[in-house]
């Protein structure tokens, strides 16, 4: 076997799990490294810590001497925990977090020093962040961008270092990351569900947004992935045929968990757990050596952040099991992708889910407000939310039947579509009679026993009622969730207010509250009707049927984010105060560019593999046959051993075929690159490497994985699918 490939082979064979003991009960570890609520209370001064509980819940700033308070006891509590240093951690534009690292430490004199830690520091920092994308807000050479404490999310401890999460935004003012619109667009819906709620019960003064994630990951033994330059640069392999052995035996799906996989998931849960991140759910997935986590749901600000952190531990403590984890959305083809569901919902300060049908008729017109105006949500931004979730990664899932198609719609289940079916049809124009409202309320009152033994599932829809909550499937495994809870909170948030317009005017004019809101949901019903879709989404009838009814089916990255030059978006994102228009001009050349740099990477890589790897690999297998078929022309003469070799010149002839055509391939799609590359604009640079670069990405990989299957296993260099997928 090709040395590096052996040499990996043999690593992987010498494993031993490697357990972590826990000394005592799981729920002694949760939250032990977060400045948590009781934590405060135990350092603060009592009004400081009540001050410092209304700035987490109304987002109101605290004043300089109480941020001193909250440093100092901050300081005290990590230097308790063994802590060194601090750092703002922060989430830019590339999707991964960030951090910079400084000591407590403070010299006060020759050969003394004492820890410091105040306000000031705790508030606001200007790392030297410069080269962190920013879409041309800011030029790298003026202003830095500066972090700014988000107290709604605690800090916690990683190793040595006090991680407080923070804001990233430029000196005027400019959101560079993630969490800073997030945060707006929580208070928006905030606000919005809280004005609708009014309607039902007026002790209702605060709505959260509910998040729970869950993450879909694949896991590869370190060695074999370090012999793998792909997985290496780029997370996916570019090349490799699909195993003999796949996952169509469903043997891995919810199998056993092996032994060396368990005890890295054992780990990085107890750390999570120690971060307060509830994790509680873990299986195997559908794929060989691919894995799924979850935790309960949280607030949504704390659960995105959460999701990053658990990313980043992952990854860490996958190293120490000799095992490199892979976050990214399709790293082998033939093979099922990674996701990252979206579960969301809305809870109110009275402990209510306002996506779960409630136990009267009230409750459940309530649940059917929220219900109904996420639904009209979704249909009038479809393709915002498509573009929220676009990615080069996430193209290979999205339509290749194990994920949801790149169309947008909504399912929500038999018994609820009959429901509103019946709604649409049953509200008669002009004054509702009091038996009218009494038959829809009795109507509206079945809700929850329908849906109690409402069993339908559909896992191929985007975005899925599940009794309690949407589930929005189609985030991609390594996003960042809050690009697309941005988008659902704000869009859901304009919706509500819209909704509140017209329902008010309708009860100025005269109509009851309830039947107001009925009429107003019937008007929703109707509209939104074209975005509900029950059937099989994987089918290519649906394609049609979509096209039919004017869906949108933006296939590939580029044409998702071209999406947001659609005016209304604009507008949307100005009028909620989520991003300004500069601000999304930004996101959406950080996102082209982002596109371009994944594209251009694979690109090269594949060359580069092409030339270094396989064609050598190749030219070793030819040599052999060639010496064969010489011997034996050698031994039996020219006519009899050339046709006593005939296999070995047919397979000579068979690899060269397939050798010369990856190259011819190769050399085209260079030509094509250097032509992508010459383009100015990022957007139409884009657009080229989609449709001139990438496209021969397929070509090059088909010959490729053809001489994979021919040439002699001994000779090929890089480690194939079946050692990656089911070697551990
Ligand atoms: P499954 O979908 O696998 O059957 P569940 O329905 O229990 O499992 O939940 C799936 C995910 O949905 C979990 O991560 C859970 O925390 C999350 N979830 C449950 N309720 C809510 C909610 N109200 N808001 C947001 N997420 C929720
Ligand atoms: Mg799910």
């Amino acid at each position: 076997m090709a040395t590096k490939r052996l040499n990996a082979y043999n690593d992987v064979l010498n494993r031993t799990p490697k357990s972590v003991e826990l000394d005592g009960k799981l729920s002694d570890l949760f939250g032990t490294l977060v400045f948590h609520s009781d934590v405060m209370r135990e350092y603060l001064p009592s009004d400081t810590y009540k001050s410092m509980m209304e700035a987490i819940n109304t987002g109101a700033r605290l004043d300089r001497k109480l941020a001193d308070q909250v440093a100092t006891a901050m300081k005290d509590w990590a230097l308790s925990k063994g802590a060194t240093h601090y750092t703002h951690w922060f989430q830019p534009l590339t999707g991964t977090t960030a951090e910079k690292h400084d000591a407590f430490l403070k010299p006060i004199g020759p050969g003394r020093a004492i820890e410091r830690f105040d306000g000031d520091m705790l508030v606001q920092q200007e790392p030297d962040a410069s080269s962190f994308p920013n879409g041309g807000i800011r030029n790298t050479f003026e202003a830095r961008g500066y972090t700014a404490w988000d107290p709604s999310s605690p800090a916690f401890i990683i190793g040595k270092t006090l991680c407080i999460p923070t804001i990233f935004i430029s000196y005027t003012g400019e959101s560079l990351d993630y969490k800073t619109p997030l945060l707006r667009a929580l208070n928006c819906i905030d606000k919005a569900s809280v004005d609708v709620c009014q309607y039902f019960d007026k002790n209702v003064n605060k709505v959260i947004a509910t998040l729970g994630w869950e993450q879909e990951y694949f896991l590869v033994d370190q060695a074999l992935f370090n012999a793998r330059p792909d997985l290496m640069m780029t997370g996916r392999a570019l090349f490799g045929h699909a195993p003999a052995k796949g996952q169509q035996l469903d043997d891995h799906y919810f199998g056993s968990i092996p032994e060396r996989v368990n005890a890295f998931m054992r780990e990085y849960e107890m750390e999570s757990l120690r971060l307060g991140i509830p994790v509680t759910t873990r299986h195997n997935e559908v794929a060989p050596n691919q894995f799924e986590c979850a935790p309960i749901f949280e607030e949504c600000n704390l659960a995105n952040d959460h999701n990053l952190l658990l990313m980043d531990l992952m990854e860490k403590i996958a190293r120490k099991h000799d095992f490199r984890v892979l976050l990214h959305e399709k790293p082998f083809a033939g093979v099922n992708g990674s996701g990252k569901h979206n579960n969301w919902s809305l809870g109110t300060n009275t402990g209510v889910n306002l996506l779960a049908p409630g136990k009267n008729p009230k409750s459940n017109l309530q649940f059917l407000t929220f219900f109904v105006n996420t639904i009209m949500a979704i249909h009038d931004n479809a393709d915002l939310l498509r573009a929220s979730i676009a990615s080069a990664g996430n193209d290979h899932r999205l339509g290749a039947n194990e994920a949801p198609p790149a169309i947008i719609s909504a399912f929500i289940g038999s018994s609820l579509t009959t429901l509103l079916d019946d709604l649409e049809k049953n509200i008669k124009a002009g004054k509702m009679t009091p038996q009218d409202k009494t038959e829809l309320k009795l109507n509206i009152g079945k809700i929850p026993q329908i849906l109690l033994d409402n069993t339908d599932r559909n896992r191929t829809s985007p975005f899925a009622f599940t009794g309690n909550k949407f589930e929005f499937r189609a985030v991609g495994s390594s996003a960042n969730c809050a690009s697309a809870m941005i988008v659902i909170n704000t869009i859901v948030a304009n919706q509500l207010i819209k909704f509140k317009k017209a329902v008010d005017s309708r009860i100025v004019k005269g109509e009851g509250k309830d039947e107001a809101i009925l009429k107003e949901l019937q008007v929703l019903i109707k509209a939104s009707k074209k975005i509900r879709f029950e059937g099989n989404g994987y089918g290519d009838e649906w394609v049609k049927e979509a096209e039919k009814r004017g869906l949108s089916n933006r296939k590939d990255t580029p044409r998702a984010l071209q999406a947001y030059h659609d005016k209304s978006i604009e507008k949307l994102f100005e009028s909620m105060g989520v991003l300004s228009p500069r601000e999304l001009e930004a996101r959406r050349e950080i996102e082209f560019e982002g596109y371009v740099l994944k594209i251009q990477i694979e690109s090269r890589l594949m060359g580069d593999l092409v030339n270094n790897n396989i064609i050598p690999a190749v030219l070793a297998y030819q040599n052999k046959l060639i010496q064969n078929i010489h011997g034996m022309i050698s031994i039996f003469g020219e006519k009899e051993g050339k046709a006593m070799a005939n296999t070995q010149i047919e397979i000579l002839k068979q690899v060269n075929h397939h050798m010369a055509s990856m190259k011819s391939a190769s050399e085209i799609m260079l030509a094509e690159r250097k032509k992508a590359n010459a383009v100015e604009d990022v957007e139409e640079k884009a657009l080229a490497y989609c449709d001139t670069v990438k496209v021969h990405f397929d070509e090059i990989r088909y010959h490729a994985d053809k001489l994979e299957l021919i040439v002699e296993d001994e000779l090929w260099p890089l480690p194939k699918f079946r050692e990656l997928l089911f070697i551990r």
